[in-house]
């Protein structure tokens, strides 16, 4: 047997089985059976008792006993089959809902088996649905933990069924001394005291103890993101040797000038750091590749217009991408507002720009009279054709992945230098493995003298003290946004709550002057009503989340979010950013009915503890689960067997740093005893044809 070997020659499989396990679980070979992990294990050394059961319910445990009474009940829709279990303290319904004849005749009665699953309380009965079952038949030196396996009906109608997957299993373990080599080099395996490759493949199919399993499912989570961050490491590094970039020696006049003379503010020092840190970057002549993380109103706009004024002084253009054209809008607004007494040309390219102002710009970036180019997804576009592209800044809101980050590359025959900003953080762990071709950047730090918005959470009952709240702090001078939900499945009833709740509050609030923003309206309505906003005409802004990124009103200190149950973590994160953005106390009020999902009231209550968006995207990571957080296309990158980014955070930071000492030490995996790691990585990179894509 060896790893390459077709799992037909298996002992009990055969060609037909071999097929059907291929179809359904995509294991081909003796290999793909040893990395198909239990997905949990029947710890048979707890096994309740009827009358013990109160205590559990909900969760998946054994029992021993008897199953009697086996009969079919209802008809239609309530058909199903029932059973009883007893095992001398107590007796427990059975029940399938789905089931066929095979089924009914597979289940042995009045025999001593164990059984396994969720016990539920229902109507004062104890119930057990579609019951796991096995006749008692321990061997002796059976481990208490007993592997079980993904499965499906398909697979279990052909008797491929956790025992099924037990035995093959055995036999290939069997072999695991000649099959497994160790692949992570000696000296790492002892700083981190992994156990052994073959130990742990071994361990994690059959247990010998609960440590030892614990044990090898550390090892084999190192071992994943051990070769994942080489894979990205080794990217990096081909990257910084061979991928040159244009280098920026010079600070010159036009950042200099805006520095000493058009700054309005004095920068923190996180700012500062991040701009060191950058400089450093574009001063060698090696392409820079970087992520900026930072908190909503840390201040990145700031750093992007720095540094675009430095790639200025070096003789080259840059382009801003924002995700919509809101946003791109507004940072257009911004950087012109900053560099309204400067020579320096800046335009805006959206995909609403008329065919002659486009015209002029190609024109312009072209001949090398526009400088600064900012804009929506039109700036990829292949007739947008730059004299000399330096830098190229995204703000990514939703993760754009390194193959559209990539096109931008080809706008200069030297690839113009990378920055990234994320419009709200991302977890660590997400950063060190998704963004794991960039170097990382954080301003960790808000701009002084911010008051942190105090968040609270109120139902409709409290309406009225809301709206008084309100009017006191219109009273103040202050401006205030009301925002409901537009998602689109329920659209047209959403877009009724909207119209409904503009009614209230212009009738609650009369004589004072209220805009409404949303995305049925014309681009030039909403601009104008947004500029009555801006422009502190109108008091109160009604909206949906149009407004999520873009507007910026300091004088804005309140921010009612309606429903706030049915929105993201990160999204009330980023609505919530709207306000606190002057010298004033600012609130943030989350209006949500009395019936939430625990999911909501973790996210309602995570908002009302903390201001903090890095640790508010843990919890929405932990909630929402990573590949969520990516957005669907994105999330193939970051398919791990076992690791799991919401846990396993040190385990990331320990191989990434392994990684980076080891290739400094070895970058060409020249030293013996780095030649098993090499052959597996090349084994792998064979096998994951896939992964070649992500480059
Ligand atoms: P974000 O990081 O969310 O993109 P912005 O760049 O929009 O944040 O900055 C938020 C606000 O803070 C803006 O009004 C900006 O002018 C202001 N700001 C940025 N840096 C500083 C600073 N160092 N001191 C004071 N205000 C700052
Ligand atoms: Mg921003």
């Amino acid at each position: 047997m060896t790893l390459e070997t077709s799992i037909e020659y298996i002992k009990g499989i055969g060609q037909e089985r071999a097929v059907l396990i291929n179809s359904v679980l995509g294991i081909k070979t003796v290999e793909d059976f040893l990395y198909f992990f239990p997905n949990r294990y029947l710890d048979r050394s707890k096994v309740y008792k009827v009358n013990e059961i109160q205590a559990q319910e909900s969760v998946e445990i054994l029992m021993k006993g008897k199953i009697w009474d086996l009969k079919e009940l209802g008809t239609g829709k309530g058909h199903r089959l029932t059973a009883k279990f007893s095992d001398g303290t107590g007796t427990l319904d059975l029940v399938w809902f789905k089931f066929s004849k095979w089924l009914m005749n597979q289940i042995p009665q009045n025999t001593e088996v164990f059984i396994f699953g969720r016990v539920n309380h229902f109507n004062g009965y104890w119930s057990m649905s579609h019951p796991e079952i096995e006749l008692d038949e321990q061997k002796e030196n059976d481990n208490y933990l007993r592997p079980l396996y993904p499965s499906s009906e398909k697979l279990i109608k052909r008797k491929l069924n956790h025992k099924f997957f037990q035995n093959t299993l055995k036999i290939i373990c069997t072999h695991i001394p000649q099959l497994i080599e160790e692949n992570i080099p000696e000296n790492i395996i002892q700083r981190h005291q992994l156990m052994s490759r073959p130990l742990a493949f071994l361990n994690i199919h059959f247990p010998q103890n609960y440590s030892y399993y614990e044990a090898a499912q550390k090892r084999l989570k190192f071992e994943e993101a051990f070769f994942f961050q080489l894979r990205f490491g080794l990217k990096k590094q081909q990257h910084k040797t061979h991928a040159v970039g244009h280098p920026f020696p010079i600070v010159g006049d036009y950042f200099n000038h805006f520095y000493q003379n058009s700054l309005p503010f004095e920068l923190t020092l996180a700012q500062k750091r991040v701009l060191k840190e950058i400089r450093n970057d574009l001063k060698k002549n090696r392409q820079m590749n970087r992520l900026l993380q930072g908190d909503v109103g840390s201040g990145k706009t700031m750093v992007a217009l720095l540094t675009m004024l430095l790639a200025m002084d070096n003789g080259f253009q840059s382009c801003l991408m924002a995700p919509t054209e809101i946003l791109a809008t507004q940072h257009y607004n911004g950087i012109a507002d900053l560099l309204h007494d400067s020579p320096i040309q800046v335009k805006l390219l959206t995909g609403s720009t008329k065919a002659a102002e486009r015209r002029k710009i190609h024109q312009d970036l072209l001949s090398g009279a526009l400088s600064i180019l900012v804009g929506t997804h039109a700036v990829l576009e292949k007739k947008v054709e730059f004299k000399n592209l330096g830098l190229a800044i995204i703000d990514e809101q939703h993760r754009f992945g390194v193959a559209q980050r990539a096109s931008l590359w080809s706008k200069n025959t030297i690839p113009p230098h990378i920055l990234v900003m994320t419009a709200t953080p991302i977890p660590r762990t997400l950063a060190m493995s998704f963004y794991s071709d960039l170097d990382v950047s954080v301003i960790d730090e808000l701009p002084l003298g911010r008051k942190p918005i105090i968040t609270a959470h109120r139902k409709e009952r409290d309406r009225i003290s809301v709206y008084q709240f309100a009017k006191e702090e219109l009273k103040k001078g202050r401006q205030i946004y009301f925002v409901y939900p537009l998602i689109e499945e329920s659209e047209s009833l959403d877009y009724k709550n909207l119209m409904e709740g503009f009614e209230q509050i212009a009738h609650d609030f009369q004589g004072i002057p209220i805009s409404m923003v949303h995305g049925k309206m014309k681009p030039e309505e909403k601009d104008q009503q947004m500029k009555e906003f801006v422009a502190g005409r109108t008091k109160i802004m009604v909206a949906t989340t149009v407004i999520e990124v873009g507007v910026n009103v300091p004088n804005a200190s309140v921010m009612v979010i309606e429903s706030a149950e049915r929105f993201g973590l990160s999204q009330l994160h980023q609505l919530r950013g709207r306000v606190g953005r002057g010298a004033e106390q600012s609130y943030c009020i989350l209006m949500t009915s009395d019936k939430m999902s625990q999911e909501s009231r973790k996210r309602i209550k995570t908002m009302c503890d903390t201001n903090d968006g890095f640790k508010i995207s843990e919890v929405d990571m932990q909630l929402r689960g990573p590949g969520d957080l990516l957005g669907t296309q994105q999330s193939g990158v970051i398919d791990f067997k076992q690791l799991d980014l919401t846990k396993d955070g040190i385990i990331i930071q320990q191989t990434k740093d392994a990684v980076e000492q080891l290739l400094m030490q070895d970058p060409l995996f020249l030293l013996p005893q780095h030649q098993k790691m090499k052959a597996f990585f090349i084994h792998q990179q064979k096998k994951k044809g896939h992964w070649s894509k992500i480059s």
